[in-house]
């Protein structure tokens, strides 16, 4: 779009959670600011421009996003966070709007673009360039920005010549239609598995088997690839295999004790294990159909989950194997709303001893 001088004044970079949206929309900032952008199709990332740029310090890159009110703060502007917003970005480009307000102690409070903030966008983005010719405004999850946005439409629609509005956002059926029907829609699609391994690999330190796993249960979405690798030291492996000898061999007691010890370690963590063993679920039922892939270049992980796989659809056919994925994913639901961990791993216990040991899909509502 630059090269081509395409570039309309107002983007909406629509992405999901994940996707890096945000990520691009400043190295796309950082582009249109960079002093020897011209010689290389990419910022150069040395200029004092792309310097500036990259810490969040140029004067002609503004910033929107959720904030709260506070003691400090009783009508706050995104400035008055801006030491925070820094530092988040730093530390957590691909974090999601809660991971934003769990990082300024936002507790229960809601996030908003306020009525104030827009007054601040409109003041700052009449003034004219410091030192680049573009003066932009990075406006991050418009989702929540009310009616108040409206104030915005006559700047979005005609705005100063040079300058750039570049919405990053994860929802557009929660974006003000005036505001939508205004912006060029660019789309993020997530991201692929491969390059998520390599992007593990490169920047976690993690090696090529551990980050293709990680990255193959990650959805496309790099934050969540993150989360993974947090509880990377838990052995899901022989989690699962304790659950699986409690559930078939090990009678109630050893089933109780599994329970006791998963209910311990907290939603995060139960969800990750589950959404583990819907991966190898899928895994097998794949295998059952199209049979194991005689892949030289297999994995030792990959011949892991397949000898998983394998053992799993020696103990149930494939309807059973989707009765148990139908089960889990429920579980998964509820975990999320809190459910009682205890009580919901020994249901969950029963029903997927059920579904094995009868052969026959019970389901229990
Ligand atoms: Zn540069």
């Amino acid at each position: 779009m630059v090269q081509q001088n395409r570039l309309g004044h107002a983007l909406l970079f629509l992405g999901k959670e994940g996707s890096g949206a945000l990520p691009m929309a400043l190295a796309f900032a950082q582009y249109l600011v960079c002093e020897n952008a011209n010689e290389n199709n990419d910022s150069c990332g040395t200029c004092s421009s792309c310097v500036k740029a990259g810490k969040l310090i140029h004067p002609d890159i503004h910033y929107s996003y959720p904030v709260i009110t506070s003691k400090e703060f009783d009508k706050p502007i995104s400035t008055n966070f801006i030491v925070k917003w820094r530092e988040f970005i730093e530390k957590q480009p691909y974090g999601n709007l809660y991971d934003w307000l769990q990082f300024i102690e936002a507790e229960n409070k809601q996030g908003n673009i306020s009525r104030n903030e827009c007054d601040e966008i409109s003041k700052k983005m009449s003034l004219k360039s410091f030192e680049s010719r573009y003066k932009m405004l990075i406006m991050w999850m418009p989702e929540m920005l009310g009616d108040q946005g409206n104030k915005l439409l006559k700047l979005i629609e005609e705005p100063p010549a040079d300058t750039l509005f570049i919405l990053v956002a994860e929802n557009d059926k929660l974006i003000l239609p005036t505001i939508l029907s205004r912006t060029q829609l660019i789309k993020f699609a997530p991201l692929n598995k491969k390059d998520i391994a390599v992007a593990l690999e490169k920047n976690e330190g993690l090696t090529a088997q551990k980050a293709e796993v990680v990255a193959a249960v990650s959805d496309g979405n790099y934050r969540e690839a993150l989360l993974q690798i947090q509880h990377s030291e838990d052995d899901w492996e022989s989690m699962l295999r304790s659950w699986m000898n409690a559930i078939l061999k090990g009678g109630p007691v050893a089933q109780v004790q599994w329970i006791d010890e998963m209910s311990k370690l907290g939603r995060e963590k139960q969800k990750q294990f589950l959404k583990y063993f819907i991966h190898l679920i899928e895994n097998a039922i794949k295998i059952s159909v199209v049979g194991v892939s005689d892949n030289a270049e297999n994995t030792e992980k990959q011949q892991a989950l397949n000898d998983f796989a394998l053992r799993l659809n020696k103990l149930c056919g494939i309807e059973q194997l989707e009765a148990i994925v139908k089960e889990i994913d429920l579980s998964s639901y509820h975990i999320e709303r809190n459910a009682n961990a205890k009580i919901l791993f020994h249901a969950l216990t029963i029903k997927i001893y059920h579904i094995i040991s009868n052969k026959s899909v019970i389901l229990i509502n």
